[in-house]
């Protein structure tokens, strides 16, 4: 049996590919939801809001060609080339033309729709949840996974970033030194971000003929976007703000935040549904501190993951190891998809 570890997009489409190869697995997962860095939740009318991934573009083939496969649809991010700009903290909220910009797509439904569609694909017992997995042991011809368990598998597929394997799993043996520093020292895209959103009753931002978008130098808020659902049915705002606001009391960061919305748009950005925001950083399955900061990206894609270790019994599948668009949700669909097929040929070989 194949044990994949992590139930995030490249781990669930990794375990998607082998069941409709007939392969048995089991995916253990360390949070008590599936998803990983993809997260929807909804607010209080069912308003679905990201505070995961949420856009992709015409060059993310992959997962373009997964979205299709699955039958899902999404829809352009509604924008207008007018935007807020706030260029400093001293300087008024302007106006600004931006250059014609590529569309960008969302999800429909939400992005937890592409990882809701795989798990309907899979049986309920083939993922175990709050399973964090502490320690890999290579014995011979049978590999032991512990967590407050013990799950014996024949191989094992990482699907968690790297740099959360290299420091947080001990393995027997040692991996080899080379890839344990390239692994430790792997940025995990957007672990340290924070993402907000708001829901409204309204679009009030539309009734005064703009589409939501701000762009800003000047307060927690650096880029902000309409948010509302592919019906424009459900009304929402949501974006990023600088990482440097985790710091913050939650209370103290809201408020910020309130107010920066209320200057660029008006008393009515404050009549809100929900607050939703995500700090990433605090997400422990997530983010690993790095003693010397890593550059956004740094070592994505390195083709030291793509390489099989322990004779074939240990390979990675998450989007930090994709050779293309790694870091991205389609990053995440390239490696599963490498992966997979890797498996299917190993293990109809050995069937053979
Ligand atoms: C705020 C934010 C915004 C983003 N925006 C975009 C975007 O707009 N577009 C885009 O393309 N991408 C975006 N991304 C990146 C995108 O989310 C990722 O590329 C993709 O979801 C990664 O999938 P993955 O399966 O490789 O990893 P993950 O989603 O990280 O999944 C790994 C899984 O492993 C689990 N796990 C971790 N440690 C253990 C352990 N020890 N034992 C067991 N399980 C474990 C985790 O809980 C998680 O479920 C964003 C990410 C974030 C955080």
């Amino acid at each position: 049996m194949i044990i994949i570890i992590g139930a995030g997009l490249s781990g669930l489409l990794t375990a998607y590919r082998l069941k409709k190869a007939g392969i048995p697995f089991k995916i253990l997962e360390a949070r008590d939801r599936i998803g990983g860095r993809i997260n929807t939740v909804n607010g209080t009318d069912d308003t679905p809001v990201e505070m995961g991934a949420t856009w992709f573009g015409d060059q993310h083939k992959h997962l373009k060609a997964l979205l299709e496969e699955l039958g899902i649809e999404y829809f352009e991010q509604y924008m207008d080339r007018i935007v807020y700009y706030q260029a400093s903290p001293t300087s008024p909220t302007e106006l600004v033309q931006i250059p014609r910009q590529a569309p960008s797509y969302r999800i429909s439904d939400g992005t937890s729709n592409l990882i809701n569609t795989l798990y309907q694909k899979l049986d309920e017992s083939d993922i175990i949840l709050n399973q964090s997995v502490k320690e890999i042991k290579f014995l011979g011809d049978s590999i032991q996974v512990i967590t407050d368990k013990v799950y014996v598998g024949s191989q094992v597929v990482l699907a968690i970033p790297p740099k959360l394997w290299a420091k947080r799993i001990q393995f027997e043996p040692n991996l080899p030194a080379d890839l344990m520093q390239i692994a430790e020292q792997t940025h995990t895209w957007m672990e340290d971000s924070i993402k907000i959103a708001l829901t409204y009753k309204s679009p009030f931002w539309l009734a005064e003929g703009r589409s939501g978008t701000l762009f800003s130098n000047a307060g927690p808020i650096t880029e902000f976007y309409d948010h509302c659902n592919h019906q424009r049915s459900k009304y929402a705002l949501c974006g990023f703000i600088n990482s440097s606001y985790k710091e913050l009391r939650d209370r103290e960061r809201r408020a910020l935040v309130i107010a920066q919305l209320k200057d660029v748009f008006g008393a009515k950005a404050e009549v809100f549904m929900d607050y939703l925001e995500c700090v990433w950083s605090r997400e422990e399955n997530t983010f690993e501190a790095a003693e010397i900061p890593h550059y956004p990206h740094q070592n994505n894609g390195n083709q030291i993951f793509r390489q099989s270790y322990f004779g074939d019994k240990l390979v990675f599948s998450s989007s930090e190891s994709a050779s293309e668009s790694p870091g991205y949700m389609d990053g995440a669909v390239c490696s599963a998809n490498y992966i997979a097929k890797k498996l299917i040929a190993l293990n109809g070989l050995k069937s053979l």
